[in-house]
């Protein structure tokens, strides 16, 4: 049994090397496996479940397609599509994960977590976590016209930019203490998350609470992922 993941796709109708790199991956690799999780930011944007945006339409119709071939589609959200609803996983037929989520794979436990929740050295970008995590906050969004929500998105996307631009790399990336807390707290020695776009494997020695924590790549780069079956897992190139 084969089960694959990856996250921070990063969706969006401006770039459909992506997305059609994404079929590819769906349509070969992943035809068959067992599971598919899609740990956060799909999308490089996602303003509701009701965006008409063909590009968007199309993922979902892929998705759905490997559902009906057999393999199960998780999808957990991201600081870029927070907004994914119950309309996308009925249409999709992926399944919502929360963030963290504890799951077997293969017989093992492993905390699964788009990741932005670790880099707590990032305050400015807490506050704005801890704010669009309020569900009041995202119905009033919802409300808004299509214009307006897109409007917004794309005004976060450049304040995004800049933050990164500003901010160091030892800023934006895992607060080591927090992966310690984390470990300690999931009852799982294995962790694996996305957000910081810097794939890679580290092993944590933390007075018991260690583990290993994988991290997954961003599709605009060398798009590593995950791939899990009987012999174990391994983090490699997407394959398609
Ligand atoms: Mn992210």
């Amino acid at each position: 049994m084969t089960t694959w993941l990856a996250s921070d796709l990063h969706l969006d109708p401006t770039t459909p090397g992506v997305a059609a790199r994404f079929r590819r991956f769906l349509d070969g690799p992943v035809r068959g496996a067992h599971a598919l999780f899609l740990l956060g930011d799909l999308f490089e944007a996602w303003i509701g479940d009701d965006d008409p945006e063909p590009a968007h339409r199309e993922v979902i119709a892929a998705l759905a397609a490997t559902g009906a071939a057999g393999t199960r589609v998780f999808v957990m959200r991201g600081n870029r599509d927070f907004m994914i609803g119950t309309r996308f996983c009925a249409e999709s037929g992926a399944t919502l994960l929360d963030d963290p989520s504890l799951v077997t794979i293969s017989g093992e436990r492993v905390l699964l977590t788009h990741g932005d929740g670790l880099c707590t050295d990032d305050r400015a970008y807490q506050r704005l976590r801890a704010l669009v995590s309020d569900a009041g906050l995202r119905d009033a969004f919802a409300r808004l016209p299509i214009e307006a929500r897109r409007r917004l998105a794309s005004e976060a996307r450049a304040g995004s930019r800049e933050h990164l631009a500003a901010a160091s790399a030892y800023i934006t990336d895992v607060n080591a203490a927090a992966v310690a807390r984390v470990f300690a707290g999931a009852g799982a020695s294995l962790m694996i998350h996305g957000h910081t776009h810097r794939p890679g494997v580290h092993r944590l020695e933390a007075g018991g609470a260690g583990g290993t924590r994988i991290v997954l790549g961003a599709w605009h780069d060398e798009a590593e992922v995950v791939r899990w079956d009987d012999a174990g897992w391994q983090l490699l190139p997407c394959p398609a």
